[in-house]
């Protein structure tokens, strides 16, 4: 299976990648966790991203094109991935498009704004595992510390209020008309967001049976 999984920033895409991940047994490739792990290294990416992330905008679109066609052409990508964060907007799905990878299927999972917002204004992660945790819905065990890993949970710089709107405008102007792109393809697959992570997994399977 080659996914793509196109949702809105805090719309559980993460999550529902790790669970497909698992199911289908084949990786995630997240671009966002590329991004951010080479901005804790301090790589050259790092810097260039950091920027953009931090500002609530895309990072260019040849450097990501760059990241995911040399990604994808690892070899624990032959069977099939699911990719959690691209194309982000025409331009690269048009360059996946081009290149010699072929997705079967495109799942989106509907969120409403009010309540991604809601979700990312109280969204902690752990900077060493990368889970998330929730101030007040998904409250770790020990508060600062992720129940998986025991590493110390943070607000990501890109979660902060005054970024949070950006990341919506930028979803809804740059990514959302990729609906409809692959839905003239016959590959989109749509699932409703819910309140529980299990019944969005079981809306994801459903969305992605046919
Ligand atoms: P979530 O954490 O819920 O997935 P998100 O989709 O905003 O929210 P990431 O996928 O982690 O977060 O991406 C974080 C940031 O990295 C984006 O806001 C963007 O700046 C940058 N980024 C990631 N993937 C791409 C991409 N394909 N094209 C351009 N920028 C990207
Ligand atoms: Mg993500």
């Amino acid at each position: 299976m080659k996914l793509i999984i196109l949702a809105a920033p805090g719309a559980g895409k993460g999550t529902q990648a790790e669970m497909l991940s698992k199911h289908f047994n084949i990786p995630t490739i997240s671009t966002g966790a590329i991004l951010r792990k080479n901005i804790a290294d301090g790589t050259e990416l790092g810097e260039i991203a950091q920027q953009y992330i931090n500002d609530g905008k895309f990072v260019p679109d040849d450097v990501m094109i760059n990241i995911v066609s040399k990604r994808l052409n690892e070899d624990d990508c032959k069977e099939g991935f699911i990719l959690d964060g691209f194309p982000r907007t025409i331009k690269q799905a048009e360059a996946l498009d081009e290149s010699d990878i072929d997705i079967d299927k495109v799942l989106t999972i509907e969120v409403d704004d009010e309540k991604i917002i809601e979700r990312l204004s109280g969204r902690l992660e752990c900077k060493a595992c990368g889970s998330t945790f929730h101030k007040e819905h998904r409250k770790p065990k020990t508060e600062g510390v992720c129940d998986n890993c025991g590493g110390a949970l943070t607000v990501r710089e890109d979660d902060k209020p005054e970024v949070i709107k950006d990341r919506l405008d930028t979803y809804h102007t740059q990514t959302e008309p990729l609906k409809e792109f692959y839905a003239n393809k016959g590959m989109l697959r749509t699932a409703i967001g819910q309140e529980e992570i299990a019944q969005t997994s079981a809306e994801v399977l459903k969305a992605l049976e046919d």
